[in-house]
């Protein structure tokens, strides 16, 4: 029922820690956001593995405290989950467990490969099961095959065979290791506390547990963190880094700090250069769809010299399983999940920051709920550019024809929502918002420049209009 685009997964882990697990729920807690349908913890403590996992939030999975006393030792990994439709079930549930010839050996994975047809079709032909349909199983079957005899050159090896997007986390009984793929899509930090080190998907994560940020996981990298303490290794060259802005725009918490920078930072900013590109002349307030354009909304007002306003509440405790009987409790959804502030929005010219538009019916059904709150005027800005063409690095984007902007122009987006106007930030405003630190980003689902080649047999699911539409 989301008008927003989902992230698939989110991943933590922490090496020398008595509590361990403890810690790495609490990470998972932090990274909810990027994944509300699975969670699962491997830990170890030198000999054995131990494991939990399942399908719902992490309160949900880890509701027994038992649970997590019965994971032992002081190393351990865990992954948040979203399942794309087809693809859910526990036994797609992360981190995925196997035992090599060089010992047992768990791994979590943020992102999405797009070569994994072809590697999984390679197995299969030579005889290998499979006991998920993910792409990331094929990881562990690499790594299984190769012949070198250290598991962090195993894994190198393993990666310089994938493409596409991989941020991962891999345990093995005496080691953490964590690697980032070369273009650098997913974001991966590296944090510390007395003695200990952690990763995470986002610095959020070492917030709850007292950690503090040391740096981001540069593309191509591998850290290895074990009794001889951290050491880090280049396996591949980062010839072309295309981090995913979106994590910008909407799907990374506002309080993380990724590819360099704060989020908050980065996020105002693009509210900012949009009140500059798309002032809202004669307007008498600026209100956001909560809670992820809060940032980018208070950005624009800041430069608009408007007010900011509270005009919209959401309601936080919708459940994943909220039951719509009928097509008209579909409709009611919007209204369950958001109502208006008559007393703010009445015979005001709102300006509504929003983040980003995916089919459009969400912000239809607001913009109803305003008018009929009294609001006199009602103009959207986005801040980020129409959103085109779908993403195959690990975010869940519906099919091509199902975006709003695909094939519709600036103005019959606005006629469809029914606003008084509608403009979006520029491709060219929103590069001059993101930090250069650590690279150039990826901006794929905008302009169609998909920075690596996707197999037909990933991309066909999305594209309708057939993978002729790719531009590598
Ligand atoms: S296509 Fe869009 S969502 Fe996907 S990685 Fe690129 S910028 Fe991110």
């Amino acid at each position: 029922m989301s008008d927003h685009i989902k992230e698939f997964c989110g991943v933590f882990g922490i090496h020398n820690h008595p509590e361990a697990a403890h810690m790495t729920y609490l990470g998972l807690f932090a990274l909810q956001h990027r994944g509300q349908e699975s969670a699962g913890i491997v830990s170890t403590n030198g000999k054995n593995f131990y494991s939990h996992m399942g399908e719902g939030l992490v309160s949900d999975v880890f509701s027994n405290p038992k649970v997590i006393q019965a994971l032992e030792g002081s190393i351990a990994i865990g992954h948040n989950r979203y399942s794309t439709t087809g693809s859910c079930g526990l036994h797609n549930v992360q981190p995925l467990l196997a035992r090599i010839q060089s010992g047992p050996i768990a791994v979590a994975h943020n992102g999405n490969l797009v070569n994994s047809a072809t590697l999984r079709r390679g197995f299969e032909n030579n005889g290998a099961i499979f006991q998920t349909t993910t792409d990331s199983e094929v990881i562990l079957h690499l790594v299984a095959r190769s012949k070198h005899n250290s598991l962090p050159d195993r894994i190198a090896e393993a990666c310089r065979q994938l493409k596409g997007a991989y941020s991962l986390v891999f345990l093995s009984p005496d080691s953490l290791i964590a690697v980032r793929d070369p273009n650098g899509f997913r974001p991966l930090a590296l944090g510390k506390m007395a003695g200990v080190h952690v990763v995470a998907s986002e610095s959020c994560a070492f917030d709850l547990i007292g950690a503090e940020y040391v740096r981001d996981i540069l593309p191509g990298e591998m850290v290895i963190i074990d009794s001889q303490g951290l050491r880090s290794v280049h396996f591949a060259p980062s010839e072309r880094i295309t981090q995913c802005i979106f994590e910008y725009i909407y799907f990374s918490r506002p309080d993380s700090r990724i590819f360099g920078d704060f989020v908050d930072k980065t996020r105002r900013k693009l509210g900012k250069n949009l009140a500059e590109e798309y002032p809202a002349e004669g307007a008498d307030m600026v209100i956001s769809v909560p809670d992820s354009s809060n940032t980018a909304a208070l950005g624009y007002a800041q430069k608009s010299n408007l007010r900011f306003e509270i005009g919209l509440i959401r309601n936080h405790y919708i459940g994943r399983s909220f039951i719509h009987p009928s097509q008209s409790g579909r409709n009611e959804y919007v209204k369950l999940k958001f109502n208006t502030v008559g007393g703010v929005l009445k015979d005001r010219k709102v300006v509504v920051v929003e983040d980003s538009i995916v089919r459009g019916t969400t912000l239809r059904k607001l913009t109803k709920l305003l008018r009929a709150a009294g609001a006199a005027e009602v103009h959207i800005r986005v801040s980020s550019p129409p959103i085109k063409y779908p993403c195959f690095y690990g975010m869940d984007f519906p099919t091509r024809k199902e975006l709003i902007a695909h094939d519709r122009t600036v103005d019959e987006i606005k006629h469809f929502l029914n606003v008084d106007s509608l403009n979006y930030l520029s491709l060219e405003k929103m590069l001059a918002s993101v930090p250069e630190e650590y690279g150039g980003y990826c901006h794929a689902c905008f302009d169609g420049s998909y920075p690596i080649y996707v197999e037909p047999e990933i991309s066909k699911n999305y594209l309708e209009t057939g993978p002729a539409l790719l531009r590598v």
